[in-house]
C-alpha cells in the first residue's frame, strides 16, 4: 500500500533535480562537443607526422565494404610498385560500420570524429581519400602476421580467401 503524497514528492524531487543541473545541451554550430574516441563517422587516411599515408592498394577494404562505396583506381608499375591514381570513397553513401577500417591489414584508414559531413551539391559526396600518389611499397616490413607480410609483398588481399567462403564479391 502506498502512503498518500509519495508520488507528488518524488515528482518534485525529479523537477528540483532538473532545475538545478546545468545545461546538457551545445550552442551548436557555436560550441561542438567532444565525441567518445570510438565514436565512427566518415573514413579518412591515417598519416604520420610528415603527413604521409599508409596504403599499401591491397584493396581489402574496397572488397569488404558492404555498399560498394570505396573505390581504388591502381596502376600497376613494371617494377611491381603500385600508383594510386584515386582512392575513392562516397560519404553520402556510407553507413559507418567500420568494416572497411578493419579489414585494412595496415591500420591505413580508421572512422573520423567529423560529424560535419553535410555537402551543398550531391557530387561533393564523392571524394577522395588519396589521389595521384604512389602506394606503398612492397618492400616495407609489415608489423602484423604472416598473411600480412605475404599481402605486402604481392599487393594481394590476405582476407580474399575468407571472403570466398563468405561469397562475398572478389
Ligand atoms: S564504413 Fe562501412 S559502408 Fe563506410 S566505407 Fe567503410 S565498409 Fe563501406
Ligand atoms: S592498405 Fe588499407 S586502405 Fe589501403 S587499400 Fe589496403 S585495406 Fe585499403
Amino acid at each position: 500500500m502506498s502512503v498518500w503524497g509519495t508520488g507528488i514528492l518524488n515528482g518534485m524531487r525529479i523537477s528540483m533535480r532538473n532545475l538545478l543541473r546545468g545545461p546538457i545541451t551545445v550552442k551548436y554550430p557555436h560550441e561542438k562537443v567532444e565525441l567518445p574516441e570510438r565514436s565512427r563517422w566518415a573514413v579518412e587516411m591515417v598519416r604520420d607526422e610528415d603527413g604521409a599515408h599508409k596504403c599499401t592498394a591491397c584493396m581489402a577494404c574496397e572488397r569488404a565494404c558492404p555498399d560498394y562505396i570505396i573505390k581504388i583506381d591502381v596502376t600497376t608499375n613494371e617494377d611491381r610498385s603500385k600508383h594510386i591514381d584515386r582512392w575513392g570513397y562516397q560519404i553520402g553513401a556510407c553507413m559507418m560500420c567500420g568494416l572497411c577500417v578493419e579489414a585494412c591489414p595496415f591500420d591505413a584508414i580508421r572512422m573520423g570524429h567529423d560529424y560535419e559531413l553535410a555537402r551543398m551539391r550531391p557530387e561533393e559526396l564523392d571524394v577522395a581519400l588519396l589521389e595521384a600518389t604512389p602506394a606503398v611499397g612492397p618492400k616495407r616490413k609489415a608489423a602484423g602476421p604472416s598473411a600480412e607480410a605475404s599481402a605486402l609483398e604481392t599487393g594481394t588481399d590476405p582476407t580474399a580467401g575468407a571472403r570466398g567462403a563468405e561469397g562475398g564479391r572478389t
